[in-house]
């Protein structure tokens, strides 16, 4: 299966050098034994000294940091400023974890003395202290619409890590070189601490093999958990095959998410302009690709919110050329765009036939046009298809009669990543109710604001019900997201010296 591929410069859609060659499965066999192999010793190295390897990454990668957005933004049509606060986001992240270990509370250490006084055939005293523990290598898939933060050196290497698990990453076919790059950086931090090399793997993917490698590696009986970002397919994909396992593991998916906004009418009477041009703008940004774009736009049937839409109608036609960042994920949105328009009762700007005649041709720029599809509350209910992902820069309104009309309609919104209402300081009590449905259905409520920009902080939750994760009790984002890869063991009657150092009399609770 080995293949050699290049990467797209979707601007141009012509192929760019070098070129890579896709991992073979002895490659991937092998990274899963180096890794293996180096959980022996990382998986219980101090937390202070892990910390300092997620430091030292940080580092590796600033040294890099111009090749590495420079590259990125050739392989995937982001802007420059877009991938430097997506590089910064990152090494970021890599130091919010290197603090959480250092201070070490994140292992949640309890600790139960003997019981005194437990009489003989009641409840046994026993002396039980737990605390959380890494779970072994893990596996990471990163997406394809932040090359950086959720890439090689992302979110879910850099939690893994921090958990003491050594990480395989499946690099991604759409951006080969910023991975390459990424997988540099991290490799150089592990030589220069002293740790074994199989701490940090990186597999070339794309071309002929790019499926197969991913199999493997979820397949490979030394791989312990995996960590993907993506589209629902694949996710689903590597979920049923790690169910499939003789030994089953743990896959964390993130994937697609539509992100429901509500526009309550009192705000959207009193600041419409505003509204209209803050929704076009997250809409549009990254040419609609990300996880937490608002995808459905529930508004009143009334005049100003028929003035939002019109709006917002206009702001999405006049966006024709929107860069996506692959031939694949341009199909993915057009195709999904049609199932969306021919729909019957929704309605589409620009119409489907001057959307269609937008579309370019197998070759040439890898653009397309944005639109705004509209509907009804019954419609949206009738309509399966509407309540999916659309990636890419489209929304859908949907009209509402009233607020109870809209909060019924609400119920048929799947799990979310994201929920956001907007209201007017006189709309707290319809406000209110909008923020709790919300809540039913996902991981972060926003209020009068947009979904976008997530802020990697502890109260962060970048998670939600099914089908935008497959684990809604997790976060992806945030100090939480190292909980994914570690799980609780108790050690009972262990005399004080085998036991791990966060759990000793006197050495306090870090890990
Ligand atoms: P993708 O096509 O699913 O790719 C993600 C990774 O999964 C790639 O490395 C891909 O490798 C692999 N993959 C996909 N299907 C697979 C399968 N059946 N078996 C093995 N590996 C498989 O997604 P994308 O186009 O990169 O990203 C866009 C999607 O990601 C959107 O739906 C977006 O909403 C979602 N996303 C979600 C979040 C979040 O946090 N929830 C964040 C960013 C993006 P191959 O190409 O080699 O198969």
């Amino acid at each position: 299966m080995s293949a050699s591929f290049r990467a797209v410069d979707p601007r141009t859609g012509e192929e760019v050098d070098p070129v890579f060659v896709c991992a073979t499965p002895e490659e991937v066999g092998a990274a899963g034994e180096r890794a293996w192999r180096a959980f022996g010793r990382f998986g219980s190295l101090p937390g202070g000294e892990r910390a300092m390897l997620l430091d030292a990454m940080a580092r590796e990668l600033e040294e890099v940091e111009r090749e590495l957005v420079t590259r990125a933004s050739l392989e995937t049509g982001l802007a420059v400023e877009r991938l430097e606060r997506e590089f910064a986001r990152t090494v970021f992240t890599l130091r919010m974890y290197a603090e959480i270990v250092r201070e070490g509370s994140w292992v949640r250490a309890a600790i139960d003395r003997p019981a005194r006084g437990a009489a003989p055939g009641t409840i046994p005293g026993h002396d039980v202290r737990r605390m959380l523990a890494p779970l072994g290598p893990v596996a990471v898939f990163g997406a394809s619409n932040f090359p950086l933060a959720y890439g090689v050196a992302g979110g879910d290497t850099a939690s893994a890590l921090a958990a003491g698990c050594p990480v395989i990453v499946k690099g991604h076919p759409s951006h080969p070189g910023t991975g390459a790059i990424a997988a540099g950086a991290l490799a150089r931090a592990v030589e220069t601490r002293g740790l074994d090399d199989g701490v940090f793997s990186y597999l070339p993917s794309g071309g002929a093999g790019e499926m197969e490698v991913g199999a493997l590696l979820v397949g490979h009986p030394l791989v312990r958990a995996v960590g993907f970002t993506g589209s629902f397919r694949g996710g689903m994909a590597l979920d049923e095959a790690a169910r499939r396992r003789s030994v089953p593991i743990p896959v964390f998916a993130e994937m697609g998410s539509t992100n429901p906004v509500c526009v309550l009418p009192e705000a959207a009477r009193e600041r419409g302009a505003e509204i209209e041009q803050l929704l076009a703008g997250s809409i549009l940004d990254s040419s609609g690709q990300q996880c937490t774009c608002p995808g459905i736009v529930f508004v009143l049937d009334d005049a100003p919110g028929r003035k939002i839409a019109s709006g917002l109608g206009a702001r999405l036609e006049a966006a024709r050329e929107n860069v996506m960042l692959s031939r694949r994920v341009r199909d993915g949105y057009w195709k999904r765009a049609q199932e969306c328009a021919g729909v019957a009762g929704v309605s589409c700007t620009p119409s489907l036939e001057a959307f269609a005649r937008a579309q370019p041709a197998a070759s040439g720029p890898v653009v397309a046009p944005a639109g705004l599809l509209e509907t009804t509350a019954a419609g949206f209910g009738a309509a399966p298809t509407l309540r999916e992902e659309v990636f890419g820069p489209a929304a859908l309104v949907v009209w509402c009669a009233d607020v109870d009309e809209m909060l019924a309609a609400l119920g048929g919104v799947v799990g979310s990543l994201t929920g956001t209402v907007i209201a007017s300081a006189q709309e707290n009590g319809a406000a209110g109710r909008v923020l709790s449905s919300l809540s039913a259905r996902a991981g972060r409520v926003v209020f009068n604001g947009v979904p976008t920009g997530v802020r990697v902080a502890a109260g962060m939750v970048h998670g939600g019900p099914y089908p935008a994760t497959n684990r809604p009790e997790s976060t992806a984002v945030g100090a939480f997201a190292l909980e994914r890869w570690a799980r609780p063991v108790c050690f009972q009657n262990v005399p004080q010296g085998m036991l791990p150092a966060g759990l000793r009399e006197g050495a306090g609770e870090k890990g």
